[in-house]
């Protein structure tokens, strides 16, 4: 017996995967874009099964209000502020020695997604905001490479595959919902069992993508509700919907740095200037309404302002925000992403 037969003899042996999945698994690149609750989890998930190939894309920090949920990371990154990509590569290492990693502290935007996510086989959405995700779902349609979707929040989870032949996350949801319907892990709290559902199911479906890719998942949104708990399967449409501008005239929006959201650090204060991408403008009370108490939010002259540790943020009416405390647009999207939701 080999060391990688004895090594992976017991996932080979599930018929439905078998020795072949597992050569695939090994020979795949694999790129997670964000590595919070669902990406610290399927890098560790994949590289333990196999993969040989990792590209980590994040650009956030560790923090001690991730370790209840995040794998990979400890205290000591926390109180030092370790980049997440980083933490998790020295984790990741001392899985399997032989390992390729390649940490990308990096913000994922149109400019830089050529360089992110090219020469990858398959892509897995470890984000918190759809901006990023329809990211991911133009240019892997654009550039023919499957992805997986996943969210968590509260105690509800999701996962879908999604092929280059479409459907795609547009013709799912054409446009992001509002900010005020789209509740984050700041506002509305999470539990590790819905993190971990969710990035169980995608792994689950990038198994199945890589390791048979004559038989890939049927097309369904997965949607768990892990307090209840139970698990609904809701059909994709049966091809690409008709106004789905990505899949039916090539057209990629998110791919254009003009309709992509904007960073601006305000010239000598320390404070960034966010443009959120085209769409419906937030509704600030329903907003308002939402956010926990100690962020002190008040509604005044059209303009919701919130205390966050790391500052303060004021969103304007328009969906344009000023967060401070940082001089760092990726910093500064992070918390307009954690505490509003894109
Ligand atoms: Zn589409």
């Amino acid at each position: 017996m080999t060391a990688e037969e004895e090594r992976y003899g017991r996932q080979e042996r599930v018929p439905c995967f078998g020795p072949g999945g597992q050569e695939r698994l090994a020979s795949a690149a694999l790129g997670i874009v964000g590595l919070g609750a669902l990406g610290s989890r399927l890098a560790e998930d994949l590289a333990r099964a196999g993969v040989l190939r990792l590209r980590l894309i994040d650009r956030d920090w560790v923090e001690i209000h991730n370790l209840h949920r995040q794998h990979l990371y400890g205290e000591d990154a926390a109180r030092e502020a370790v980049p997440k990509v980083l933490a998790a590569a020295e984790r990741l290492a001392d899985i399997r020695k032989d390992l390729t990693l390649e940490p990308e502290l990096a913000d994922l935007d149109p400019s830089n997604a050529d360089r992110l996510l090219g020469d990858l086989d398959l892509i897995l959405d470890g984000t918190d905001n759809f901006q990023s995700r329809y990211l991911i779902n133009d240019w892997c349609a654009k550039n023919g490479v499957p992805w997986i979707y996943g969210a968590c929040v509260g105690t509800e989870a999701m996962a879908a595959a999604f092929r280059p032949e479409g459907p795609c996350l547009r013709c799912l949801f054409p446009e992001a919902p509002p900010a005020e319907r789209n509740p984050t892990c700041e506002t509305a709290g999470i539990l590790p069992s819905a993190a971990a559902t969710a990035a169980s199911l995608q792994l689950s479906l990038c198994l199945r993508l890589l390791g048979r890719p004559e038989d890939p998942p049927p097309s369904y949104l997965l949607v768990a509700e892990t307090w209840t708990p139970e698990i609904r399967r809701l059909r994709f449409p049966e091809g690409p919907v008709d106004t789905c501008p990505t899949c039916t005239e090539g057209s990629f929006p998110a791919l254009s740095a003009r309709l992509g959201s904007r960073a601006m650090t305000l010239c000598g204060r320390d404070a960034v200037q966010i443009t959120p991408p085209e769409g419906p403008p937030p509704d600030l009370e329903v907003l308002a309404s939402r956010l926990p108490p100690e962020t002190e939010a008040v509604l005044q002259a059209g303009m919701l302002r919130l205390r966050i540790p790391e500052g303060r943020i004021t969103l304007f009416r328009d969906g344009r925000a000023i967060v401070q405390g940082t001089k760092d647009p990726g910093k500064a999207r992070a918390l307009y992403d954690r505490w509003l939701g894109t």
